[in-house]
């Protein structure tokens, strides 16, 4: 029997490029990526939901690695696309032997991305993925040329479709059609293509790239983030829960702030590669953990801080900063 590995994040593309291989009876196998900026939720729910057997691979040092210094380049935000897209066709590619299976399907659609899904970087991903003669794109095959696979008779291109561009109508006619309920509602792709997280990896990345772990990108999701000086940043907790995720996130180099008298936030100053933080940094960093507390109007606030393994605190006494001031160094 034929036998087709799909690239499956559960999004309605690779759904239906898996379901379209899968009603011309070949058998097809999902392949989800796990990484620091995207996880194996969706697919396994979408998975279930069509009967796809999936198999989950973790590539989270090699895609971190990548998306410092992808070779085509970032998308609208931090998205390296091209790349990420060849990385996962080469990891699928090399998986066909193993697995016994003849060729790679992907939900890509042909100019729904303008910068990585035009004609050309559609090549340039077949091309750099080393699988060239083994990618079939079932939802846009017939705006391009017959493949290998279709010219040997394993999938019927009359079965295939030739959707193009932007608008989602022609998929959710597609879903309807082929009996696809609940499907995640249509995001623009991962985090790396979330304006905010992308500030905020960009900076990073600019700041200390060299240390930049998958704990480090965790930590961009929580809390406000401020770039206070070239070499410190801090994070803010905005609530209870934050304050948890962040507790979890800690490193033994980070100085941990508090109020010293009343409720507030609870935040964490990183210095880039592990430096010594300026007396000016602290002191700031400081005044925005009075700004964020119950003492916030009062001209002067206690605030406690000290490293995770310090036996005991250090206390200040600081103005809360002005509003406008945290406003130029938020990211
Ligand atoms: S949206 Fe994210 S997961 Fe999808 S190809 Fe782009 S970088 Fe990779």
């Amino acid at each position: 029997m034929t036998k087709a590995l799909a690239l499956f994040s559960g999004g309605l593309d690779s759904v239906l490029a898996a379901k379209l291989i899968q009603i011309q009876d070949i058998e097809v196998i999902g392949i989800c990526f796990a990484s620091a900026f995207f996880g194996s939720k969706n697919a396994e729910k979408m998975a279930a939901q069509i009967d796809l057997p999936l198999i989950v691979v973790d590539f989270t040092e090699e895609h971190l690695k990548m998306t410092k210094n992808p070779k085509h380049g970032y998308g609208k935000n931090m998205n390296p696309c091209i790349d990420c897209h060849a990385m996962m066709l080469n990891y699928a590619g090399n998986m066909l032997g193993e697995l016994n299976a003849d060729f790679l399907i992907t939900g890509e659609v042909l100019n729904q991305r303008p910068m990585s899904q035009n004609k050309k970087s559609l090549g340039i991903v077949q091309k750099e993925s080393g699988f060239e003669d083994k990618i079939l794109r079932p939802l846009c095959a017939l705006n391009l040329a017959p493949t290998q696979m279709e010219n040997d008779g394993l999938v019927d291109r009359t079965k295939l479709m030739g959707i193009s561009g932007k608008s989602r109508k022609p998929q959710i006619e597609l879903a309807e059609k082929l009996g696809i309920k609940e499907y995640p509602s249509p995001a623009g792709g991962c985090m790396l293509t979330e304006p905010q997280f992308a500030k905020r990896l960009e900076d990073l990345y600019k700041h200390d790239m060299d240390n930049a772990k998958p704990i480090d990108i965790k930590l961009l999701r929580v809390g406000r983030h401020m770039r206070i000086s070239p070499d410190a940043k801090l994070v803010c907790t905005r609530n209870e829960d934050e304050y948890k995720l962040l507790q979890g996130l800690l490193k033994k180099e980070y100085i941990i702030f508090d109020t010293a008298d009343c409720a507030g936030s609870t935040a964490v100053l990183i210095s880039a590669g592990g430096k010594i933080p300026s007396q000016e940094d602290i002191d700031f960093a400081g005044s925005v953990v009075a700004r964020y507390s119950k003492e916030k109007e009062k001209d002067s606030v206690r605030v406690k801080y000290k490293k995770q393994n310090d036996p005991e605190y250090k206390y200040m006494n600081v103005k809360p900063a002005g509003d406008e001031e945290i406003r130029e160094v938020l990211l």
